[in-house]
Parts: structure tokens; C-alpha cells; sequence
């Protein structure tokens, strides 16, 4: 399998005004092509940092991320936000915010409608497409903004705690949506959450952060099956398993050490 996405030895650190935050330390782990991973780590810990410097948003202290071999650019990745609400234009129809970011490419008028209709049609928003974002629901302004992310076919899709602002349903319907679009399109995805639950259930593989300044406390491969669905995924032991593990690292992670418990807690 061809890597796809490599972070090597990436180190931010922000300054200005007197103060000087170190937010990364020191992250390297790679994302191959067609995977679905997750990032999870306690509040403040730099996951958002770390995305704006995957994404091209935030230059890196030092360190690098390559994308298939080649220094990031800021057109391989497309973004969606916990922010859905001022992440949208609420003066543009639906059809038009999902266009917008296709007008930076190279595409034919024609070519622009079909992805457009294509990617709307994904996240089950055919009939909204003539609505105005502040005409719909936080759920469904959140597939809006996925739609705007998935017709832009980018090689990496980053997810920065997504669904963090909206209802218990609304989100679980948003998860399963997620996974029905990587088992669909095979696209590459980074998802950040700070929900465990959520980065077991979603993630083929998940990687914990320590607190900040942060680096990569484990790397945990979900071996959960490929079909999962809310009730019985949930519910499996294996995933109460996994879930624990998590929360023991990333309790271990607020403490500030790398602690890596008794052997019985560590999974094979
Ligand atoms: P997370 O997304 O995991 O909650 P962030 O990446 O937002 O974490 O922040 C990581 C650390 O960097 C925090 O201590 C935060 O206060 C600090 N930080 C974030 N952005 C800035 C900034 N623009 N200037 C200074 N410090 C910042
Ligand atoms: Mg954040």
C-alpha cells in the first residue's frame, strides 16, 4: 500500500505577545491512502493545531507533512469544522456554497454542477439544494459543509470535531454517514474528536495524543468489523474493550506521563 500522508517530527509553536505556547511537540505517523483514522486527545492538546498544519493553514516550527511523496499544498486537503454554522454563506443557496471552492479549479461549468449534484446526492440533500443554510438544521448544515468537502475530491478529507455541536442523534446519523461515504468513495480521512466512543466506532485505527505539548502516545488498530452500526457495535465487547483502553491512555496522557500500565491492561 502506497503511504499517503506522512507527519515527520512536527513541532509548532506559537509566539507573540511575551508568550511563547509550544502546542506540538514532536508528531510523526503516517495516514496510508483509503484509511479512516482517528485522533483523539484531551482538550487543548493541539489536534486543531496539528490540522492547520496538515492542511496548509498553519506554517509548521519545524518538521513536515508530505502528501504521496510531495511537500503539502493547501489544494489536497478540504476541511470541515465543528463551526458548520459560520463555516457556510448564508447569503449563497446550498447548490452555490458547495460550488464555491470549485470555481479554484480547473473544471468546466458542467463538470462543476455534476459534482456538485453528485455530492449533495451523497449526504441525502438532493432536495435542499435551493434552501439557505439558515433555512435548515444543525445536522443538516453540517452534511452541507461534508458535501462541500467531498465534491471538491480532495486526496484528504480532515474532520476537526465535526460533530461536536450538534444532538446525540443527529450525530450518531452524521457517524454513520461518515462511514457510509469512506466505504463508498475509499477516501482518506483524518477525523479528530475527543470523544472516544466515537473515535472507536468510527476509526480503522486511532491515534492518541498526549497532553500538550504533544506527542503520539499510541497508536491503536480498531479490529472491530468493517460493517458497524450503532446498536451492535456499541455494544460488543470488544468495543467496550477498546473504549477503556483509550480512556486509560488518554488518563494517563492528562497526568503528563507516558505511563503504559500493568501488562494485562495492554491489548494485543
Ligand atoms: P485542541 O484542538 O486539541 O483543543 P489547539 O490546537 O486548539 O488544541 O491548541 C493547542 C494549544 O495551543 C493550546 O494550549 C492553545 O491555547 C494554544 N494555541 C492555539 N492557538 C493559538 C494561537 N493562535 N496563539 C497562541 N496559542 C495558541
Ligand atoms: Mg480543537
Amino acid at each position: 500500500m502506497h503511504a499517503s500522508l506522512v507527519v515527520s517530527g512536527l513541532n509548532k509553536v506559537y509566539e507573540g505577545s511575551g508568550r511563547r505556547v509550544e502546542a506540538v511537540r514532536d508528531l510523526t505517523f503516517t495516514v496510508e491512502a483509503g484509511e479512516l483514522v482517528c485522533l483523539v486527545g484531551p482538550s487543548g492538546c493541539g489536534k486543531t493545531t496539528l490540522l492547520k498544519c496538515m492542511g496548509g493553514l498553519l506554517t509548521p516550527t519545524a518538521g513536515e507533512v508530505r502528501l504521496n511523496d510531495r511537500p503539502v499544498r493547501p489544494p489536497g486537503m478540504a476541511f470541515v469544522f465543528q463551526e458548520y454554522g459560520r463555516s457556510l454563506f448564508p447569503w449563497m443557496r446550498v447548490r452555490e456554497n458547495v460550488e464555491l471552492p470549485l470555481k479554484q479549479k480547473p473544471l468546466s461549468k458542467v463538470r462543476r454542477r455534476e459534482l456538485v449534484t453528485d455530492a449533495l446526492e451523497s449526504v441525502g440533500l438532493t432536495d435542499a439544494a435551493g434552501a439557505y443554510p439558515w433555512q435548515l438544521s444543525g445536522g443538516m448544515q453540517q452534511r452541507v459543509a461534508i458535501a462541500r468537502a467531498l465534491a471538491y475530491e480532495p486526496d484528504v478529507l480532515l474532520m476537526d470535531e465535526p460533530f461536536a455541536a450538534v444532538d446525540a442523534q443527529t450525530r450518531a446519523d452524521l457517524e454513520d454517514l461518515v462511514r457510509g461515504l469512506w466505504r463508498e468513495r475509499g477516501i482518506t480521512i483524518l477525523f479528530v474528536t475527543h470523544d472516544i466512543d466515537e473515535a472507536v466506532y468510527l476509526g480503522e485505527r486511532v491515534l492518541i495524543l498526549s497532553a500538550s505539548p504533544t506527542v503520539v502516545q499510541e497508536q491503536l488498530k480498531v479490529d472491530l468489523p468493517d460493517e458497524r452500526d450503532q446498536l451492535h457495535t456499541r455494544v460488543a465487547p470488544r468495543f467496550a474493550e477498546l473504549r477503556t483502553h483509550v480512556y486509560e491512555q488518554i488518563q494517563a496522557a492528562k497526568r503528563g506521563g507516558t505511563d503504559t500500565g500493568p501488562p494485562e491492561k495492554t491489548l494485543t
